[in-house]
Order: C-alpha cells, then structure tokens, then sequence
C-alpha cells in the first residue's frame, strides 16, 4: 500500500489556476497550470489533477482568490463572496473539495498563502513572527503574519483598497476600482496603469514616468503598512513588480516619506533585505497553499 504522505495545494486566480503536490519547494512531483474559466470547468480540472494522486495525498491546502468566507461558523464558509467575476460569487471551493476528498483540507486566501509561502519556506525569513506579502498586478492584496499567524480578523484584511494621497494635479486619473475609485488598487494596479497612459503597463519602457508616480503610491502603502503593523519584512509580488526597477525607487520614497520617524537601524538602512522581492518568485502562492496543507495535516493528528 502506498505511503499516504503526500500534499496538495492549489493557488486559484483570478486568471490563471496552479495545482501541485510535493512536500515542498525543493520536492514538487507534479504541478499543473490553467486558465480561469467557469467554476464548473476550472474547480473540475483542479478536482481532476489531485484526483490522480489520490493514493498517496495527505492533506490538500485551498487558496483561491477572494473576497472569501473564512469564518468556519458561517453557513457559506469556504465559499468565494463578492467578487466582480462572472459566474464565481457564491461558489463554495471548499465544498466541491469536501464533496470528493476525505482528507484534511485548508482554506484560505490566495494571497495570504503567498505570505505563509514566502514564511515557510524561504530560508531568510526563519525565526521572523511578522511578514506582510502584497501582490500588485490585475488586483491588489496583501496577506499579513503577525505572530506567526495568519491574520484573518471579521473576514481577512483587504490591504489592496485602502486610500492613499492623491495628488489630483499630478494625477488626474480618476482610478479604476469599482467600489471605490481611487483606493490603491484603483490607482495603482496593472489595468489602471494600463487606462492612465494608454498602452498596457508591461509595454512601457523602465524611464517613462509611470514607474515613478506607480512607485509613489505603493511607497504610501508601504509606510501606512510600517506605521500600522511593524512588520519585520515586507515582500512585493505580482505582475507589476516583474518590473524589479520599482524596488529602488520605493525604498527611496519609503524613507523619504518616514522621514527619521520610525527608529529602526533596518529603516534607516538600505532597506534591500527590508523591502524585497518574493525568493520563491510565481510559485509564492501554490507553495503557500502548500503548507496550508501541511499545517492542516498537523493539526489533524
Ligand atoms: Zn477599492
């Protein structure tokens, strides 16, 4: 009989799903990547995938995109709540999962597995308990660990929609979020880049000046994130910070907009090892999700 020993994790975007089972970053068996579709057709190639390694999975981690229902209390837990995509609000991911696997599974939130990803497993962020990750790209969102948590609260943090100065004269795009114009998301992700000077974001050469109002409203988000939760690493991934010129450019207005405030040698600093980059690049997510599934076999046992 085969030893049962084997994890399962799915990160579920907006655009694009991947599935793999390992153990871990070093030790993937089999990894899968899709588009997203219709729940049906995507949540049935995700089900399908794990299916095939049925014998030896131990524990699945679920982590699709929100808004989610992460209250275990809750009628709809497990299920994907508000979100603008078609035919997705109200589709329970967990459900489907407890439909076909008699295993212990994790739940949560993609991003928030990118930030238990890049806590698990990239070997500089052991012996840290805070680490905020944000993704910046089609949406924005950050997933918060304080103290070694995962940071949930009433739903789960929705860092990408806080509001941020907005220098109408400099900017007068109105922002492109539909619940609230120009909260960061609106400002800064990649479509309202794309709507604000006319050609898609990853056209635009690294010296237009996108890149420095961009780095501007993330280096705000940035701050408030300092000021408000102290975090001992922030990590900026996703689409729009492929383009790793932002990063020097955010240190520098971090610090500028601080302004000797915070008394730590790490801000005082060059902030390179502060301010960084995901070590585990797209795979943050799956990975993340990954480790949920360990940490529900855990807590199984
Ligand atoms: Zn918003």
């Amino acid at each position: 009989m085969a030893t049962r020993n084997l994890l399962g994790g799915m990160e579920g975007g907006g655009t694009k799903f991947v599935c793999a089972v390992g153990h871990g970053p070093e030790d993937l068996l089999d990894e899968i990547r899709f588009p997203t579709t219709s729940p049906d057709e995507t949540l049935g190639r995700a089900l399908d995938f794990f299916e095939k390694h049925r014998p030896r999975l131990a524990a699945i981690g679920l982590a699709p995109f929100g808004p989610l229902d992460l209250n275990p209390a809750s009628p709809s837990f497990g299920a994907i709540t508000a979100t603008p995509k078609p035919g997705w609000a109200g589709t329970n991911v967990l459900a489907a999962f407890r439909a076909r696997f008699d295993l212990p599974l994790a739940f949560d939130l993609d991003v928030n597995a990118a930030a238990f990803g890049e806590y698990t497993w990239v070997p500089e962020n052991r012996g840290l308990d805070s680490l905020v990750y944000y993704t910046i790209g089609t949406g924005i969102g950050a997933g918060i660990i304080l103290g070694g948590q995962i940071v949930h609260g009433l739903t789960h943090p929705e860092a990408g929609h806080i509001s941020l100065p907005h220098d109408r004269a400099r900017d007068p795009f109105p922002g492109s979020c539909p619940f609230h114009g120009d909260c960061f998301e609106g400002l800064a992700n990649g479509p309202a880049i794309g709507a604000r000077w006319g050609q898609p974001a990853d056209r635009l050469p690294d010296e237009h000046p996108a890149w420095e109002l961009e780095a501007e409203y993330i280096a705000h988000a940035v701050a408030n994130t300092i000021l408000m939760l102290s975090p001992q690493r922030i990590v900026l991934g996703g689409g729009v910070m492929k383009r790793l010129h932002l990063f020097p450019l955010i240190r520098r207005r971090v610090r500028e907009i601080l302004n000797g405030y915070v008394a730590s040698p790490v801000i005082a600093g060059d902030m390179e090892e502060y301010i960084v980059p995901p070590a585990l690049g797209g795979r943050a997510g799956v990975l993340g999700a990954l480790a949920l599934g360990r940490r529900a076999l855990e807590e199984a046992r």
